[in-house]
């Protein structure tokens, strides 16, 4: 299915973007796992891939920082010959009512979540036009479809992610590089966990399916996106929701 593909996936030490570079190294994919700061879950993460039989290398790089991933992709494409896939997962949320927000919360989360995948798409996506095929996946969130209070920076990301993913598109569909983006509700991971109990049940109760998602049910959404089957869809957002945004 993926064999003899190569796919980086970034923030894939932990949560959502580990459960899909397990999904691709399943198909056959040669993955990349991209993190910031958790090497040793890192590691572990390629280590469970490799005990499959998969294919899977680590890599530290702070997706926000430009420089640095100029050489992550540039180091990737050297190693395997080629990029066919591009998963921008990594994210971070830092919190707050706007009338509090720190400037420096705001900055942050915009340059994590947006930017970085910014700074990959333009220099994978030089690859992938030479190559003429690849695969854009960008992660939004239901946050950056509708809103919610006490995540501006974080929604103002997910919602720019999506205006990035149809730029990108437009840009790259007449080579055959297909750009789509995934928006989840709630899944359980590290990032969800912190939230309090009153918080959870208030967002289980506007989930039609009454209940968070799991990492692997968007990783298998991002294994369709990845696929050759996907190859006439571009420029779209699917919702991994629940439900909770239609
Ligand atoms: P998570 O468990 O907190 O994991 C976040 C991942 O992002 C980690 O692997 C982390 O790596 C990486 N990361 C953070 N900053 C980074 C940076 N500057 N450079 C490189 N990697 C970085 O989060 P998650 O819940 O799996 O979320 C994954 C994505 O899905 C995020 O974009 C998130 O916004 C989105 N999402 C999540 C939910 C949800 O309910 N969980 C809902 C909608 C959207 P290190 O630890 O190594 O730094």
């Amino acid at each position: 299915m993926l064999e003899g593909k190569t796919a980086i996936v970034t923030g894939a030490s932990r949560g959502i973007g580990k459960a899909i570079a397990q999904k691709l190294a399943s198909q056959g994919a040669a993955v990349v796992i991209n993190y910031n700061g958790s090497e040793e879950k890192a590691q572990e993460a390629q280590r469970e891939i490799q005990e499959k039989g998969g294919t899977a290398s680590i890599y530290r790089c702070n997706v926000a920082d430009y420089a640095q991933c100029e050489k992550f992709i540039q180091d990737v494409i050297q190693e395997y010959g080629s990029l066919d896939i591009l998963v921008n997962n990594a994210g971070i949320t830092k919190d707050g009512l706007l009338m509090k927000m720190t400037e420096e919360d705001f900055d942050k989360v915009i340059a994590t979540n947006l930017k970085g995948a910014f700074n990959t798409i333009r220099f994978a996506s030089r690859q992938m036009l030479k190559q003429r095929s690849g695969r854009i996946i960008n992660m939004s969130s239901v946050s950056g479809v509708a809103g919610n209070a006490g995540q501006a920076n974080y929604a103002a990301s997910k919602a720019g992610l999506i205006g990035l993913t149809k730029a990108a598109a437009r840009e790259l569909a007449s080579r055959g590089v297909t750009v789509n983006a995934i928006a989840p509700g709630f899944i359980e991971t590290d990032m969800t966990d912190v939230l309090g109990v009153k918080v959870k049940e208030a967002a289980v109760a506007q989930i039609p399916l009454g209940r968070f998602g799991k990492p692997e049910q968007v990783a298998a959404a991002a294994a369709f996106l990845a696929s050759e089957e996907a190859g006439y869809i571009t420029g779209q957002t699917l919702h991994v929701d629940g439900g909770m945004v239609m």
